[in-house]
């Protein structure tokens, strides 16, 4: 029997790791990584000593199949990518998808196991400290540059819901310019930002998409980092 644990990781903070995570890491075979570099800071912060192997968008075919025949040999893998949880707007959820495509037989005996080992996410951890209403929203990843965004943005400021998405800090300006323009009078959106998420600078700015450029503007040293916007119905 083989297992493929799905781990989360820490976002920001090395100390954001479940026990469980920490335990199915040590007890691998070999650890999945979408940056070698940045995981091994992880696993050298708690002393894991375990194979690692790279695992990113640019992974070819040869890849899959190398580990699709580390599965069939019985060994246990652990996936993580550089931050968060695996398959949330990073590689992951396609390997999860062509290994259950593979093994339909094993998976259903039980010789396969997939598994998620739950751990943080920018998106919730967002969600968590923005004080807006997330009974239900919509995760749109990161935005398209260039097909397809005047649609998104007309759909976010029109939408009821939540709306959350991950932005670059080389973006921020432009998205936040986007939002004023297609801001509409009658349907006022409040607009959150949260910056780097458990790490020493961690910030939450809500205003109108005007405001918050403005407190960007004035404050140019903050547009870097890592952002999630989220954009909400004015309370
Ligand atoms: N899988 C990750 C997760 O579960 O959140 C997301 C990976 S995605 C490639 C990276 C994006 O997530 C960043 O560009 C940023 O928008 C968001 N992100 C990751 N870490 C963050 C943090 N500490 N604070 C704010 N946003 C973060």
């Amino acid at each position: 029997m083989s297992t493929l644990s799905i781990i989360g990781t820490p976002i920001g903070n090395l100390e954001d790791i479940t026990l469980r995570a920490l335990k199915v890491l040590a007890a691998a075979d070999i650890i999945l990584c979408e940056d070698t570099r940045t995981t091994k800071r992880l696993l050298e912060r708690h002393d894991i000593q375990v194979k690692t192997m790279s695992y990113h968008v640019h992974s070819g075919l040869a890849r899959q199949e190398e580990i699709i025949n580390l599965l069939k040999d019985g060994k246990n893998l652990a996936l993580v990518s550089d931050a968060g949880t695996p398959g949330i707007s990073d590689p992951g959820s396609e390997l999860v998808r062509i290994i259950r495509q593979r093994f339909v037989p094993e998976l259903k005996t039980g010789e396969l196991k997939i598994e998620a080992i739950p751990g943080p996410s920018a998106l919730t951890s967002a969600l968590s400290i923005a004080g807006v209403s997330c009974a239900d929203f919509t995760f749109l990843g990161f935005l398209p540059h260039k097909k397809g965004r005047e649609t998104l943005f007309n759909e976010i400021i029109g939408s009821e819901r939540t709306m959350v998405f991950y932005e670059s800090p080389h973006r921020i300006m432009k998205t936040l310019d986007s939002l004023i323009t297609f801001g509409t009078l009658d349907n006022p959106k409040t607009v959150t930002i949260c910056r780097e998420l458990t790490k020493i600078f961690e910030e939450v700015v809500t205003g109108s998409a005007r405001e918050i450029k403005e407190y960007f503007e004035k404050n140019k040293e903050k547009v870097k980092g890592e952002f999630v916007v989220i954009v909400s119905v004015r309370l």
